[in-house]
Order: C-alpha cells, then sequence, then structure tokens
C-alpha cells in the first residue's frame, strides 16, 4: 500500500518537536506491514542542503495558488522523500515557521496552503503517475490538505489527520480565504471557518476521514473543554472517527547498552554497572554523595510543564531527602526561580540551564527517577527513556502519560508490575505527596529495582504503534471500496 505522509518537520531533516520524530520514524516502521510512506516536506535551507542530490519530478505544475514550485524527489536515511522546493516561502533564514527573532512568518498561511494543495496535487497521481492510497496529514500545516482533497480530482482518496498538541490550531483572518482558491461552501460552519476566522486545523478535523493523537488519554481529555483549546465540539462530534496511538521512540538512539553518552553503559542484567553514571550526574549537578536518590527534570521550562510548581516544591523535597537534578531552558522568570532554589539548597538541588542532548542522556542513565509534573501532555517522550534506561518516571496522571506508566500501588507492587508513580494533582501538596511515596519504595532496595527492571521491559518502541497505523489505513481503504 502506498501512503504520502504530509509534515511539516521530520526527523533526521529537520526538528523542532515531537512531531518531527514520529514523522521520521513511522515511514520506516511501516515498511515491515508492506506499506511504502513517501514524506512530502517544506524545502527549508536546512531540507535542501541535506539533500543536495534530489531530482526533480517531472511533470508537477511549477504554480501552486500562485506560488512557484518545483516538487523534488529523495532518498535519505532509509526513507523516501517528496520535497516541495519554493524559493519564495521556505528559503529564508530561521525555523520552519518562525524568523530569527522569534517571530512566526506573516505569511504562515500561505506556506502552508500551498504545502496541503502540493499534497492534494500528489493524491492525483500528479508526482510522477504515484499514487498514494492514503495520505496522512500532521498538525495544523498540514490540516487544509483533507480540505483540498475533498475539493479538487483527489475526491475519495482517504485521509488521516494526526493531533500532536491540540493547542496549536493555524488561526488566520477571513481575509486569506479568496487565496485559498477553495469554493465558498468551505467557508462555512462545516468547512474551514472558524468563529469568522480561517482555521487550518478545523478544516482538516472537520474533513478527515480519520482523526488520531498521540495516546488514548489525550484522545478522550480533547473532548472536554478543560483540555480541547475550542476545538472539543468539534472532537466530540467526531468522536466515532477519533483513536489515540501512543508514540514510541528510536530504541537504537536511546539505547543504554551502546549509548554514546553516558559514562558506563548497562543493561538490565548488568546494573551493577549504572551507578558510575550516577556519580557522573553528581559531579555535572554538584550533587552529594550520599544514599539519596536524584530524581531528574528535563524539560521545556513552561507552565504547560508544571515547572512553577516544581519551583515552588523543590525545597520541601530536598527536605524530604531527594536530590533534584534539572536540566531545562524556557521562560525566564522560571528559570530564576528554579536556579535559585538550586543557589539556596547547594548539594541538594542542581540546575543546568540550556538544551543540552548529551547531558539529558547521561542524566537518564545516572538519575534514579525521572519527575513530569505537566498539567497536559499529548504523549511524552521524557518518560520513555525513563523506562528503557531503568529511570522511574514520576509522573502527572494525564494524557501520554497515564497510558504509558504503571503506578506503583498496593497492587501493582505485590503482582511486581509497577514501572513508576502517578499522582493527580500538580500542585505543591500532590508533588510532596507523591515524592514522600517514592522515598517509601526507594528504602526497599529490592522493590525499587523490581520496579527498575520492570520499567525497562516495556515495550517502547515503533513495533505496536505502527501496527496500529497500518490497520487504520486498511480500514480506510477497505471503506472506500
Ligand atoms: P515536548 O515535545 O512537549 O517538549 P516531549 O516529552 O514530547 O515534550 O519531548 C521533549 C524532548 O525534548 C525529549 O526528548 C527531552 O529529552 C528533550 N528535552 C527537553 N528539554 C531538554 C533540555 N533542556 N535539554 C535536552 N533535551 C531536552
Amino acid at each position: 500500500m502506498n501512503v504520502l505522509s504530509v509534515a511539516s518537520e521530520a526527523f533526521p531533516l529537520i526538528k523542532t518537536g515531537g512531531l518531527a520524530d514520529v514523522a521520521g520514524a513511522l515511514p520506516i516502521a511501516l515498511e515491515e506491514h508492506d506499506i511504502t510512506m513517501r514524506t512530502l516536506i517544506p524545502g527549508y535551507p536546512a531540507v535542501m542542503g541535506k539533500l543536495p542530490d534530489a531530482a526533480e519530478v517531472a511533470g508537477f505544475p511549477g504554480l501552486v495558488l500562485g506560488k512557484e514550485v518545483r516538487l523534488l524527489a529523495a532518498e535519505h536515511a532509509g526513507a523516501s522523500w517528496l520535497v516541495l522546493d519554493s524559493p519564495s516561502l521556505f528559503d529564508r533564514p530561521g525555523g520552519p515557521y518562525a524568523g530569527p527573532d522569534g517571530r512566526d512568518f506573516p505569511d504562515n498561511w500561505l506556506r502552508f496552503a500551498v504545502f496541503a494543495k502540493t499534497a492534494a496535487l500528489i493524491a492525483e497521481g500528479l508526482a510522477d503517475g504515484w499514487k498514494p492510497e492514503v495520505v496522512h496529514a500532521h498538525d495544523w500545516q498540514a490540516g487544509l490538505v483533507p480540505v483540498y482533497l475533498g475539493a479538487g480530482n483527489a475526491a475519495g482518496t482517504p485521509s488521516v489527520l494526526t493531533v500532536h498538541n491540540i493547542a496549536f490550531q493555524g488561526q488566520f483572518g477571513a481575509d486569506i480565504f479568496a487565496a485559498l482558491e477553495l469554493p465558498w461552501s468551505d467557508f462555512t460552519v462545516d468547512g474551514v471557518e472558524y468563529y469568522g476566522d480561517v482555521s487550518f486545523l478545523k478544516g482538516g478535523l472537520q474533513r478527515a476521514s480519520a482523526i488520531t493523537t498521540v495516546s488514548p488519554t489525550y484522545a478522550r481529555e480533547i473532548t472536554t473543554p478543560d483540555f480541547g483549546m475550542g476545538l472539543d465540539g468539534l472532537i466530540n462530534a467526531r468522536a466515532d472517527r477519533l483513536f489515540g496511538f501512543v508514540n514510541g521512540i528510536d530504541t537504537s538512539v536511546w539505547n543504554p547498552q551502546t549509548d554514546p553518552d553516558i559514562a558506563s553503559p548497562f543493561y538490565a542484567r548488568t546494573m551493577h554497572k549504572r551507578p558510575a553514571n550516577r556519580k557522573a550526574v553528581r559531579e555535572r549537578f554538584g550533587l552529594d554523595e550520599g544514599d539519596a536518590p536524584i530524581i531528574a527534570v528535563i524539560s521545556r521550562l513552561t507552565w504547560q510543564k508544571g515547572m512553577d510548581v516544581l519551583a515552588e516544591a523543590a525545597e520541601g523535597i530536598a527536605a524530604m531527602g531527594a536530590q533534584l537534578a534539572i536540566l531545562g531552558s524556557g521562560d525566564a522568570s522560571l528559570e530564576y526561580a528554579l536556579s535559585s532554589a538550586a543557589e539556596r539548597n547547594p548539594g541538594m538541588i542542581g540546575m543546568v540551564r540550556g538544551f543540552d542532548e548529551p547531558l539529558s542522556h547521561l542524566i537518564q542513565a545516572g538519575a534514579d527517577a525521572i519527575l513530569i509534573p505537566s498539567r497536559f501532555e499529548p504523549c511524552g517522550l521524557t518518560q520513555l527513556y525513563g523506562l528503557r534506561y531503568g529511570t522511574v518516571p514520576i509522573v502527572a496522571r494525564t494524557g501520554g502519560l497515564a497510558d504509558t506508566i504503571i503506578d506503583a500501588n498496593e497492587a501493582a507492587l505485590s503482582a511486581g508490575v509497577a514501572t513508576g508513580f502517578q499522582f493527580s494533582s500538580v500542585t505543591v501538596d500532590g508533588l510532596h505527596d507523591v515524592i514522600r511515596r517514592v522515598m517509601r519504595v526507594w528504602q526497599d532496595e529490592a522493590v525499587w529495582g523490581r520496579m527498575q527492571r520492570q520499567a525497562m521491559k516495556a515495550d517502547v518502541s515503533w513495533t505496536r504503534p505502527s501496527m496500529q497505523y497500518a490497520s487504520l489505513y486498511r480500514m480506510l481503504v477497505n471503506e472506500k471500496q
């Protein structure tokens, strides 16, 4: 089966977040399900630079929504890419969505409308006759794909829209509608119209044959006003077409046996080698030697991640005898609050500011637990790395965190199936309560060791999710027949 994936970022070509990891890993994982996935990606400078041999696809229209384009094809890193080369839209400094000053590009609506329309033209077979049986669009940047599919000659090609975070919706003024070259009948409540504006995500959610998000719990949560960010009504109306598939991780990159960034490689049977990593973490974070567990935090420092609550709770956690190792960057006020807590508690709270990929690996290998107090979390990757490295996750019971960690309640502990700790209230008291529970289990070395080994047994690979996506594509194709 041929499937076209439409993603505004994909690892290893360009990455700003989790979407890139999913879009990069899925095509490779789908191969064993006899699915040939090609990925359409914009020709940002980073992408063009990594694909110097990309060749033009003959016969593709040179003009899309009035913009000059070329469609290029290339093979790279085990995957097959289609690149939308349109220098006036994509060849500029900055990131995929914003300039060097951090501000969103003012023509993002046009950049990603041309992108979505290109996907629909590919679905018509205009890329050298290659024709996908399903089109899989990701996030608002590809939100118009299902809308263009319905409006064009590819009508009938089933589409999947995956929501990686419903907080990002791609909403623009109504004045852009005419330039989208869609029929006026699409500027309605059944199309892209959203409170008088145009919403790319809303249009896609309305028209996609199926909607997926990155965990079953987040799929349920976005049907509620607390999490739906205004789109809960629509998501509810489409609940029969909504699926939640948890993300996998790249288990070859995140492998404690071969990880080049850690001090002492180990696996489940050689856990005696792990403490050398703990020692290295203590050195990096200026933490005292001793029996205290190291609880790590690796995070964007934002309200979503509960970092304001952590800043308030940090000293109380240290007072309970746990050490904190915090790696993060983000809101300046949160950076300040956390580093002040570290300065006041030398030896017990350590903080490194910044984004440091190799250090994040060392922390996962050396810390005893990883704390993720998010207010909402569509899937979350940090807890999955924690499972893989035997770093016991302590997570808020929300979204993908709730779906991937088995709480160490009495039943789970006695059955030997617990892999971490869940807590429900992202407040100072909630955090202190769960750390108290953690400290009790920590005292019993045998129980803690069993939990670590159980965590390391969890399947965090793409095996299961790729099967789920493959079944969904097959269901959509069968429905059509
Ligand atoms: P989100 O995408 O919402 O930030 P995820 O848990 O899905 O949250 O993914 C975050 C990723 O970024 C993880 O791979 C995590 O290890 C990494 N990360 C976050 N902050 C840092 C940091 N300061 N340094 C290194 N890696 C980080």
